[in-house]
């Protein structure tokens, strides 16, 4: 390798992708970018059992949408390949046997019931180190009688093995806590323990970036690349991202799923935005942030080394950030299915919806509820007119609709400004104030207790046709 930085991230595909292990795949993009390296993906997909259809494309999908971009993988080739684990299974038996050969691991053909029969009280045990030193004539004896084996670590004896996290700092563990686990299992198959190691090191990796779960794994690991007399990578574990106070985000119970979060709204640059700052935050303390920007901020003296906990109110508000900050025209392309799905036949004009909607809705999902009272018009609530601060009963309503009808009917000209001269002109000739004709004949347009603007608002979405049958309606009802 040429000291360019490689960092790599490997999801299995057992679900969906929650937020928290989009972070790591985030960070793991982060650094490689901003330090010119490459960033890898590799699908590890050896725990059969608990793979679920359809997770490896969502893979490929989610990064796409999420805009990480990966230089090497499955369905992108590169040099290091295959980058699925279940294409590697030679790969890790020639290395657990080659291990073997180096003295780092031994094979064992102790069963099933005899591993059993080593439970203690709480159901687990520690291996009992019972073949570590059968003899190279049992071994190959067994081996050629085709009794079934694997392949576990020989942890050595005595000694301390300790490494320096990037954002945990000295981390050590004493071999005799380490237990000789399995490397290669009885199927041919590599546990976890020993793809990682094979995987990473074959591709280069230079940097290890992962959750917290494998802080202390990590030491057990680093025996491995020792036996091999490979060079260690380097680790940034990531602290969790909690629900709460006492829960860690899960797949197992749906817990907040990136493709969720796009499908109810939400743009895909802001979620990636909002998960970059769980457990991250950039020198300048800046909060909205493009890609290109948090890879130039990225570092890991910002990394937090406590958890995090997700708070959708935190996303949503910085969603309507970035929803405010677009130009007309793009906000109008990102809202237009949302405005079609309550305005279907698009009689209303939608161009006036998504100018009134853009500041109005923090996330585009909000959009059809709030924009409901264009299809929704009928028999309402007449206490919906009572307002004691502004002096509003329904006998005011009565006056204060007449009032606005006169003054609209005439106008040729529909805009919120025409609107707004004309009700203010008739309502001083009436005698009223002009807010109290303004209240009444929002209420009357839409029947609604709240609306997402005031009566030139609601007036000029529903144009001038639709707003006089509103109010000769409401005229009506209010004379009932
Ligand atoms: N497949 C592991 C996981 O999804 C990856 C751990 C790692 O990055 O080494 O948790």
């Amino acid at each position: 390798m040429d000291g360019t930085v490689r960092t790599r991230f490997a999801p299995s595909p057992t679900g969906f992708m929650h937020i928290g292990n989009l972070r790591t795949g985030l960070y793991a993009y982060l650094f490689a970018r901003h330090n010119g390296g490459r960033f890898i993906l590799r699908i590890e997909d050896t725990d059969r059992e608990r793979m679920v259809e359809g997770a490896e494309d969502m893979v490929y999908r989610t990064l796409a949408t999420a805009g990480m971009d990966y230089d090497e993988g499955p369905d992108k080739g590169g040099e290091y390949g295959p980058y699925v684990q279940s294409e590697r299974a030679g790969i890790y038996r020639e290395y657990a046997e080659k291990l073997v050969e180096l003295g780092g691991a031994y094979y064992c053909f102790c069963t099933k019931e005899r591993l059993e029969s080593l439970h203690g009280e709480n159901g687990t045990h520690t291996y009992d180190r019972h073949c570590r030193d059968l003899s190279r004539e049992e071994v190959r004896a067994r081996l050629a009688a085709g009794e079934p084996y694997v392949i576990r670590q020989k942890v050595p004896d005595g000694v301390v093995s300790s490494y320096r996290d990037m954002v945990f700092g000295e981390i050590s563990v004493a071999s005799e806590d380490i237990e000789d686990g399995v490397l290669l299992k009885s199927d041919g198959m590599p546990t976890y323990n020993f793809a990682n190691v094979v995987d990473d090191h074959l591709m280069g990796i230079t940097h290890v970036i992962r959750g917290t779960e494998y802080l202390s794994s990590t030491p057990k690991y680093n025996l491995i690349y020792d036996a091999f007399g490979w060079e260690r990578p380097q680790y940034m574990h990531l602290p969790p991202i909690m629900k709460d106070a006492s829960r860690k985000l899960s797949k197992r119970y749906g817990d907040a799923n990136f493709e969720d979060f796009v499908s109810k709204g939400y743009l895909p640059e802001a979620v990636v935005n909002y998960v970059a700052l769980l457990g991250w935050c950039p020198k300048n303390n800046a909060e909205k942030m493009t890609m290109k920007e948090m890879i130039e901020q990225f570092d890991v003296d910002g990394i937090s080394v406590s958890s995090s906990i997700f708070d959708e109110a935190k996303m949503r508000w910085l969603n309507g950030e970035y929803l405010k900050a677009m130009s007309e025209e793009e906000f109008f392309s990102v809202s237009a299915p949302w405005i079609a799905k309550a305005d279907p036949d698009g009689r209303f004009d939608q161009r006036e919806i998504s100018r009134l909607m853009q500041t109005r809705a923090d996330v585009l999902g909000d959009i059809p509820e709030k924009i409901a009272f264009l299809n929704e018009f009928g028999r309402y609530d007449l206490g919906m007119y009572e307002h004691k601060k502004m002096k509003m009963d329904v006998e005011v309503a009565k006056r204060a609709v007449k009032v606005a009808i006169s003054a609209v009917e005439g106008l040729d000209v529909w805009t919120e400004d025409s609107i707004r001269t004309a009700v203010c002109l008739a309502a001083e000739k009436e005698g009223m104030k002009s807010g109290q004709v303004m209240f009444g004949m929002r209420v009357a347009l839409t029947g609604q207790p709240s609306t997402p603007g005031g009566a030139m608002e609601m007036a000029v979405v529903l144009g001038k046709d639709e707003s006089l049958r509103r109010l000769r309606f409401s005229d009506a009802l209010l004379r009932e």
